[in-house]
């Protein structure tokens, strides 16, 4: 499906700072939406319902599975996680650019669906300082951290089938390691000509 609006993923492993990257992205970037996912998951710590994600039941979620009401769906770490098309169909045939903060199997079947979607995998520098972060949140206990990192090797051995990698090492590097991927994807002929149309016509480029 082609539309207007840009539409990015970014996918990392849990611990490599992927949320605090791209709420930082989206308070510098007001023309990006971030999409508000689906899930079977309960609400932790000051999580609303309608803010960081719609919280449902899993029959919920598979009514919506089988009415089709999800561009993509996933299980992951025995939740289900989905992107309804009402979360972004809108906003991308509006033309508004929209970032998907969903798991590499949600990413790769967005990538099917939306050949233009940019995929954007997040790495962390090592897994010394993965195991480190996990533990300094504090979150989590040693069996689930465990369980945690034996997922992130699993999910890192995807990154190759992601079209840009960032490293997460220093966070205000990989920052601008993000907004450089935003801004470049916006600068292609096809967004300039979209969004610069009046230019584009004048210069008899239409
Ligand atoms: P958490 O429960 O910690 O918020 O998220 C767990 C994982 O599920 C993260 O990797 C997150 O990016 C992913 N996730 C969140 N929303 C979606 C979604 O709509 N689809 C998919 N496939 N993954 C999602």
């Amino acid at each position: 499906m082609e539309t207007p609006g840009n539409l990015f993923c970014v996918a990392a492993p849990s611990g490599t700072g992927k949320s605090s990257l791209v709420k930082a992205l989206l308070e510098l970037d007001s023309r990006l939406a971030v999409s508000v996912s689906h899930t079977t998951r309960k609400p932790r710590g000051q999580e609303v319902d309608g803010r960081e994600y719609h919280f449902i039941t899993e029959p919920e979620f598979r009514a919506m599975v089988a009415h089709g009401d999800f561009f993509e769906h996933a299980e992951v770490h025995g939740n289900l996680y989905g992107t309804s098309r009402k979360a972004i169909e809108a906003r991308l045939t509006d033309g508004q650019d929209v970032v998907l903060e969903i798991d590499w199997q949600g990413a790769l079947q967005i990538k099917r669906l939306f050949p233009h979607a940019v995929l954007i995998f997040i790495l962390p520098p090592s897994w010394g300082e993965l195991m480190q972060r996990l533990d300094r949140r504090g979150e989590d206990t040693p069996e689930v951290i465990a369980t945690r990192m034996a997922n992130a090797r699993t999910e890192v051995a995807q990154a190759r089938h992601f079209d840009f990698v960032i490293i997460n090492s220093l966070f205000e590097t990989a920052l601008f390691d993000l907004k450089t991927v935003v801004h470049s994807q916006r600068l292609k002929y096809a967004a300039q000509q979209r969004n610069r149309s009046q230019v584009f016509a004048a210069l008899g480029l239409a």
